[in-house]
């Protein structure tokens, strides 16, 4: 057989392979014959002309046995993509060599295999990347998975730890070092992270601070010290910082209930936002109150659409009372949602409603049944009174929402002024933005807004001079000592009288005892909202209650 003939033969097959690095030893056959070819092995390294730190050199063997530490007859080298080069070493049978023009054909062989490398190598490069975080080179999340379904698969699963963990202060160094530098240091925890990590273990980086790990059982406790404290640095005008950092981890011990590998991730996951939000804790592990209490938000955040058109929301009123006189002066709508048999209160739906977005819906219906109770009051000869209405501060974000309030209550034919909205005191700079627009669109809207739980929130000061509310409601907290001393005198008398000096009406909320409204009455705080005139109660109790008069 003709070089020519040989070489197309290897050319066909070639072309028709997949992408793997051995070539069938069909492809070669003819040319082997031709060229005493014994072996063909590659090594692909970083480029050594690159600045980039060299990684350890991977030799994939393309035909033949791999020798051991034998000179090749000849070698070829050829630059690839992404910055490799590839060493093509050559071994022939016996002590065969080539002339001239074999040397040069078999270049033109050589070309031909690093175009199949290529192919190789670009596939692979591909399969990393999709597999990998491109800034700290750990798995990312499709790394953990194809790695947690291996272990799933033959159960050793049962011997692992799964993790999901997050750095404690990440947003503080990012401001203090800058974007690129917090970056690095990322990238600096990551290696202190691998060099824990042994070969059937993975720690994975899913990108910002969220990062995952199987750990074998046994070494769980040790991991967890690990986590409480990694020592890196950062660069500050050429100055190194050394500090540690310390992460917040959730933990599931990998148990019998494992049913897929994604509850690795999300059972995991659901601890640490225990540990972060409820234990303020290190680390949580997974336990069964965790779980059920899962559940139950699941089933909230499923039902709630349906409820809502179910009408099994029911607004309940709770009397705002003038202690002066005893008169009811006012109301507030409070849901309660009747599900299944049972009553919910809002402490139970109003958190995972506004997690997921979903409390303004909620809002506007206790705001147009609320509508309907006054109509119905005025429509009847009945006394009317105001009622106020409560809005999340998650609701801030839609963006319609004080024209969307001012049409409901214009649309059931109810004065504007029997309408009061509540909001509670914001948590950030970007809410109070969003806060003091939409209080300033209502305002001009001629609707009353209050300010909820005054006093909680972190910045009360700034919040009572600069919100646009005529009415703020102080939080239950400030009322709570028995007996109370002369400190809550004072702070009490001092917001009173500050408020006031604003032109704002002040109410307190949560009052339970005789000696609360004795201090109120000697501060100058006449409005009251508490269990000591009555709980919130449904329509009809409330209507009842109206009736009857002043409080005694
Ligand atoms: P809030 O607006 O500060 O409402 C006052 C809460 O204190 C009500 O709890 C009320 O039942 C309770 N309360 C009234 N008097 C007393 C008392 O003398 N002592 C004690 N210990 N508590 C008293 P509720 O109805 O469970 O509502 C809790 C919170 O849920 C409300 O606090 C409000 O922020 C929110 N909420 C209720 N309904 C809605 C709603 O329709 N939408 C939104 N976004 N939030 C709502
Ligand atoms: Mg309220
Ligand atoms: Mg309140």
């Amino acid at each position: 057989m003709t070089f020519e003939r040989s070489f197309e033969n290897f050319v066909q097959i070639l072309s028709e392979e997949d992408v793997t690095p051995e070539i069938s030893p069909s492809a070669l056959a003819d040319l082997a014959k031709e060229f005493s070819l014994r072996s063909i092995v590659a090594i692909v390294s970083d480029n050594k002309d690159s600045d980039k730190a060299g990684s350890a050199d991977t030799i994939v063997p393309l035909f033949g046995p791999v020798p051991e530490d034998e000179p090749p007859a000849y070698f070829f080298k050829r630059d690839m993509p992404a910055k490799k080069t590839v060493i093509y070493n050559i071994y022939l049978f016996g002590d065969g060599s080539w002339n001239e023009e074999e040397y040069k054909g078999f270049g033109l062989i050589i070309d031909i295999l690093s175009f199949h490398m290529e192919r190789f190598l670009l596939a692979n490069i591909v399969k990393q990347s999709a597999l990998t975080q491109y800034l700290t080179g750990l798995p990312n999340s499709g790394g953990f998975i194809v790695f947690a379904k291996s272990l799933f698969e033959t159960r050793a699963i049962m011997n692992y730890d799964s993790f999901f963990f997050n750095l404690k202060n990440f947003g503080l160094f990012s401001r203090r070092y800058g974007i690129a530098e917090g970056d690095e240091i990322i990238k600096r925890y990551a290696n202190k992270l691998k060099e824990f990590c042994q070969e059937d273990e993975i720690i994975s980086h899913f990108g910002g601070d969220n990062f995952t790990a199987l750990i074998k059982k046994e070494r769980t406790k040790q991991f967890l010290k690990y986590l409480s404290g990694v020592p890196v640095y950062g660069m500050k005008n050429d100055k190194k910082e050394d500090f540690k950092i310390s992460a917040v981890a959730g933990v599931y011990a990998v148990d019998e209930s494992l049913k897929e590998p994604g509850q690795l991730i999300s059972r995991a996951a659901m601890a640490l936002a225990y540990a972060k939000n409820e234990a303020n804790k290190p680390y949580v592990f997974v336990n069964k109150a965790m779980s059920t209490k899962i559940y139950r938000q699941k089933q909230i955040e499923d039902r709630y659409e349906e409820a809502l058109q179910n009408d099994e929301f029911r607004i309940y009123l709770q009397p705002k009372v003038d202690i002066r006189t005893g008169e009811i002066v006012g109301a507030e709508a409070l849901a309660r949602w009747f599900c299944n048999g049972i009553v919910l209160y809002p402490v139970e739906f109003i958190p995972i409603l506004e997690q997921e977005g979903m409390v303004a819906t909620l809002d506007l219906y206790v705001l147009k049944k609320s509508c309907e109770f006054i109509k119905g009051w005025i429509d009847n000869k009945q006394p009317a009174i105001p009622v106020s209405v409560n809005f999340s501060r998650k609701d801030l974000n839609y963006k319609h929402l004080a024209r969307e309030i001012c049409q409901i209550i214009d649309e059931s034919g109810v004065d504007r002024k029997y309408i009061e909205i509540e909001v509670t005191e914001t948590a950030s700079e970007d809410e109070r933005i969003l806060m003091t627009t939409f209080l300033n669109k209502l305002k001009d809207m001629n609707i009353t807004t209050l300010i909820d739980d005054f006093g909680t929130g972190y910045s009360s000061l700034s919040t009572l001079r600069d919100f646009p509310v005529s009415i703020i409601k102080i939080d239950k907290s400030f009322i709570d000592n028995e007996p109370l001393n002369d400190n809550d005198r004072i702070v009490l008398r001092s917001i009173v009288n500050m408020a006031k000096e604003l032109g704002i009406t002040v109410i307190a909320e949560g009052v339970e005892r005789e000696d609360q409204i004795d201090l109120l009455k000697e501060v100058g705080c006449n409005i009251v909202q508490g269990f000591m005139y009555d709980n919130p109660m449904p329509k009809a109790d409330f209507e009842k209650r109206l009736g009857k008069g002043t409080y005694a």
